[in-house]
């Protein structure tokens, strides 16, 4: 299996965010950091574990390392991974 690859860094990093959605009967988790210089707790942000139900309005990929908008690449490598593997290069 090859992993996807950001056409813009070359990262296998990639976020997917998701916006405007619907929640229910959601966990979710927040993780705090201790930051050693600032001498205070950080957090990454709230990730949802596990939904009953998400319904995102919008939904976009960033790569992880150069934050560009890789939406398409993302989708075209879902597609990919979704194919069988002698339908690939048709
Ligand atoms: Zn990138």
């Amino acid at each position: 299996m090859q992993p996807f690859t950001c056409p813009h860094c070359g990262s296998h990093a990639y976020t997917i965010v998701l916006s405007g959605c619907s929640l229910s009967n959601a966990t979710l988790h927040e993780t705090f950091q201790w930051n050693e210089q600032e001498q205070e707790y950080a957090s990454s942000g709230t990730v949802v574990a596990d939904a009953e139900e998400l319904t995102p309005q919008d939904s976009e990929a960033l790569c992880a390392e150069c934050e560009k908008d890789v939406t398409d690449a993302v989708a075209a490598y879902e597609a990919s991974l979704a194919a069988p593997e002698d339908a690939a290069g048709a």
